[in-house]
């Protein structure tokens, strides 16, 4: 049994944690989830592997690619690419 890891007035992004969900899905293993509210102001309920692997950041007003958690970098590389770019011309 994994350690319960509270969750609850953390912030994910646009998600703000409010509290653990009674919602423990709809497999046998019963999973943690937390209902979050989002900054546009829905609240949704996140499992905490979402939540934790920065899956989910948002109730799906913001979307983020799998894997890129590090936007910011993501964007300077575009910006040096872009640069780089203009540079060819
Ligand atoms: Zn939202």
């Amino acid at each position: 049994m994994p350690k319960l890891i509270d969750l609850t007035g953390r912030q994910f992004e646009y998600l703000s944690v409010i509290g653990r969900s009674k919602d423990k899905g709809n497999g046998r293993k019963p999973v943690t989830k937390w209902d979050c509210l989002c900054r546009c102001g829905k609240i949704i309920t996140v499992k905490s592997d979402s939540l934790l692997s920065g899956h989910t950041v948002s109730c799906g007003c913001r979307k983020i690619k799998h894997g890129y958690a590090n936007k910011e970098r993501l964007y300077q590389t575009w910006k040096k690419h872009e640069a780089a770019l203009h540079e060819s011309e």
